[in-house]
């Protein structure tokens, strides 16, 4: 062992010793309800891919042409060696959907909340976010430099309290300190939602800017799929639309939705758009017919098919503190290990489901985190329901017509 591996190898112990090793399971098939892992099928309860789009054939077949017609790497960043048709079709499609005067594709979610924060906000600004924000955001305030504060979650009261006292200091110092907020609609780790409303109108009295991450929401709430900012009506008034291409629609990247003078400056100033290669085209390609999909009558039989999964899960088990219409379902179970041991025991029967724990969420508050997606059948959700009674937290549900 080398000295950085000697420290490395106390440092994976300790991670051990508390129950926070990880490794990565091997999966030897597409995403999709049932994967191979491990040299067996396993009923697959993990994947963001909420509408079954990531092994899709019209996505496919959108990438693979993409790749016949335009090649498979981008060859630089879009400002250096020009920036391939499949990505400006993506962002029209992303603007029109979304109904913004543009859009700008990153390729990630991460890179579009790292790269849009620190271009919107730094040394002298006020950056504020929810407690349970996504690590992605939580990263990019950091790295802005701007002063960090955090609203305790979903609480429009406290983010009021803390805007009124941040302007104020802003104007006794006479600087011309911005203030951006940011959270998420749909909460990656619990399912919930965010009070957009309430929050766009304690923002505008105070003149903040408001950044709405719909990462879990995209393609599934809101007419058409277009988010939850969309579906309270209040889409046009939050600044900083941002969304991942990776989750409902099935492909990667992440990208921003907003006004025109918005996105010509993210180009200027987005350091991980200006010096990342752009996305490969065929991903561009998939994403673009991903949003077709989910806007044409298929999108909306699939949103349809999702909440009768979801309906149907609850009907068969009762799961404390898990939102009744969310895709994303929690099961808190608090201990590191306990939260382990049930992702074991679902796995031994035939279930994949991810123990989640620090630092994904925080340290006490580890849980399952079952993902639903529209392409589970009745069968799939009766199996799970059965095998989560052995989990505490879980329930046969009290009405009669438990099964
Ligand atoms: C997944 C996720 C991201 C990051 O998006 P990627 O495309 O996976 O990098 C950002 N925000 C939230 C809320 C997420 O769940």
């Amino acid at each position: 062992m080398n000295a950085l591996d000697t420290i490395l190898a106390e440092r994976l112990e300790d991670l051990r010793a508390k129950n926070l090793l990880r490794r990565l399971r091997r999966v030897d098939s597409p995403q999709s309800v049932e994967i191979q892992a491990g040299g067996r099928r396993l009923l697959n309860f993990s994947s963001n891919d909420y509408l079954g789009l990531a092994d899709d054939p019209l996505l496919k077949d959108a990438a693979a042409e993409a790749i016949r017609q335009f090649g498979a790497g981008a060859g630089a960043s879009r400002l250096i060696s020009g920036s391939l048709a499949p990505h400006h079709e993506l962002e029209e499609a992303l603007a029109r959907f979304k109904q913004t005067e543009a859009a700008l594709t990153f390729s990630s979610g991460y890179a579009a909340a790292v790269g849009t924060i620190c271009a919107l906000v730094g040394p002298g600004d006020v950056i504020l976010l929810d407690k349970l924000v996504h690590a992605s955001i939580v990263d990019a305030a950091r790295l802005s430099r701007a002063r960090l504060r955090v609203f305790a979650h979903n609480d429009v009261d406290d983010l009021d309290r803390i805007l009124q006292f941040e302007r104020s200091r802003i104007q006794a110092a006479g600087s011309d300190g911005q203030i951006l907020v940011a959270t998420e609609s749909v909460f990656s780790m619990d399912g919930d939602q965010a009070p957009l409303r309430e929050l766009v109108a304690v923002k505008e009295k105070s003149g903040a800017w408001l950044m709405v991450d719909e990462a879990h929401a995209t393609g599934i709430l809101g007419p058409n799929g277009r988010g939850l900012a969309a579906e309270f009506g209040v889409d046009n008034r939050i600044e900083v639309q941002m969304g991942t291409l990776g989750k409902a629609l099935g492909t990667s990247g992440g990208f921003i939705c907003g006004s025109r003078r918005l996105i010509d400056y993210l180009v200027h100033r987005a350091r991980s758009f200006l010096f990342s290669t752009a996305p490969a085209p065929a991903t561009a390609a998939a994403a673009t017919a991903a949003l077709q999909l989910i806007q044409s009558q298929e999108g909306e039989t699939r949103r349809r098919r999702l909440i009768q999964r979801i309906t149907e899960l609850h009907s068969r088990i009762s799961i404390t503190g898990a939102p009744a219409s969310s895709a994303i379902v929690p099961v808190i179970l608090g201990e590191e290990l306990l939260a382990l041991q049930a992702a074991e025991a679902l796995l031994e029967g035939g279930i994949f489901v991810p123990a989640i724990r620090y630092p994904t969420v925080r340290r006490g508050a580890a849980r399952l985190r079952i993902t639903l997606c529209a392409t589970h059948t009745p069968e799939h959700i009766s199996t799970l329901a059965r095998a989560l009674r052995q989990i505490p937290s879980c329930a046969p549900p009290a009405e009669p017509g438990n099964r």
